[in-house]
């Protein structure tokens, strides 16, 4: 496929099978054609992987191997993975696991990624490169297999400790700033990420550190830190020093929020933790994920005008369910305030399968509104196309 171009869904997916009768034709076809930014994604696996590194893969909030009792097939993720997937693989949909695995082993990595991510229509990736970059596809690479171009997000947490590591505690606070400005000095650097969610948790002290409580914060990591090893940056005071200054430079801000696997306290990572934070940053910043918190990112989202949010990577895990996680998000934040993403990261099935649930829910909600009277056509295809890219190229400054 030419470099650029948006390839759209498989012609013979059956995308609104078993909703036909809740979306009309109108809005049928716009929840089919409508090109996607997936403005929080990763790479797809670049080499073949063990059937336990696939099953693990599709359990976020395990750090063990699933036991053999169990089975990552027989998961919401699972049925929908089984139900969305399998056809493209040439099986029947609701194929078995075993018969799946068959199947898909049988592809190569390289195969296995363009044939899953070229079929979730999507014009952008927006890729936060900052976890694993050995073992998925680059940017260049993901936009290779799944058609349309890409961006990247640059990760704040791994720059403060390359810094920590290298030069002095009290030149912190200026190398930081200045290696922060050179990162994302190129056109296709359109916003930096932060893990305060997986380091400290949100309930911390948002002000804006002092150089000198920086140089503190970064000698006392110094000195914790083992001959040899990289520092691990949990303190506070240089997450907070990192957030400030990608603030200062005018950068979008992405927060990974709520759900993620067993290191998060996740009761430490609720959005509403965050208003002190965002009552003092101007500058976009992008609540992602956010579930179970999803209903108190949209308040956010409503109440602020620079907070936007997704839902991604919970879209997938709540597989059948994510219908109605997707009408939950829709339910208080004005249209404008809402990206799409997928959060796919490894195997190239959840680059596929979020842009198919996420197009089903989108469906199911405003189809169900549309029939009611609750609002025009138009109005229901305006929503889809301010959350599939319009509001994700105006919060980025993207091209199109
Ligand atoms: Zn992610």
């Amino acid at each position: 496929m030419p470099a650029g171009e948006t390839p759209g869904l498989p012609p013979d997916l059956d995308l609104l099978s078993g909703i036909e009768d809740v979306v009309p034709a109108g809005l049928a076809r716009a929840v089919r054609e409508v090109p996607l930014v997936d403005h929080h994604v990763h790479g797809a696996f670049t080499a073949d992987v063990e059937r336990s590194a696939f099953e693990y893969a599709l359990v976020e909030a395990s750090t063990d191997p699933v036991p053999a009792w169990d089975s990552a097939f027989a998961t919401p993720l699972g049925l929908s993975l089984r139900r969305w997937c399998a056809p493209l693989l040439g099986l029947p949909a609701h194929a078995g696991g075993e018969e799946y695995w068959e199947a898909r082993s049988a592809l190569g990595a390289d195969e296995l990624a363009r044939r899953f991510t070229s079929a979730a229509g999507v014009e952008r990736w927006v890729v936060d490169t900052g976890f694993s970059g050995g073992s998925v596809q680059s940017p260049t690479a993901l936009a290779g297999t799944g058609g349309g171009t890409w961006s990247e997000i640059v990760r704040l947490e791994p720059m403060v400790e390359r810094v920590v590591a290298e030069v002095a505690p009290a030149d912190v606070a200026d190398e930081v700033r200045t290696r922060l400005a050179a990162a994302t000095a190129g056109p296709e650097q359109v916003g930096v990420k932060s893990i305060a969610a997986y380091r400290c948790g949100f309930d911390i002290d948002w002000s804006r550190p002092t150089d000198a409580a920086v140089a503190a914060a970064a000698s006392a990591l110094a000195a914790a830190t083992p001959d040899g090893e990289t520092p691990r940056v949990a303190d506070p005071v240089l997450i907070a020093f990192a957030v400030h200054e990608a603030a200062a430079l005018g950068l979008p801000i992405q927060l990974h929020v709520g759900f993620g696997d067993r290191d998060l306290d996740l009761h430490r990572t609720d959005p509403l933790l965050l208003l002190p934070l965002l009552r003092t940053v101007t500058v976009p910043v992008l609540l992602l994920h956010c579930y179970p918190f999803h209903r108190q990112a949209a308040y956010l989202a409503q109440a602020f005008d620079h907070v936007s949010f997704d839902i991604g990577l919970a879209i997938n895990y709540l597989g059948p369910r994510s219908v109605e996680l997707v009408g939950e998000a829709m339910e208080l934040a004005p249209f404008a305030k809402q990206l799409y993403s997928s959060d796919a990261f490894g195997p190239p099935e959840l680059h596929f399968l979020g842009s198919v649930l996420w197009r089903r829910g989108m469906a199911v909600t405003l189809g169900t509104w549309l029939r009611r009277g609750d609002c025009s056509e138009a109005d229901a295809v305006d929503a889809l196309h301010a959350i599939a890219g319009r509001n994700a190229r105006r919060v980025y400054g993207l091209p199109g």
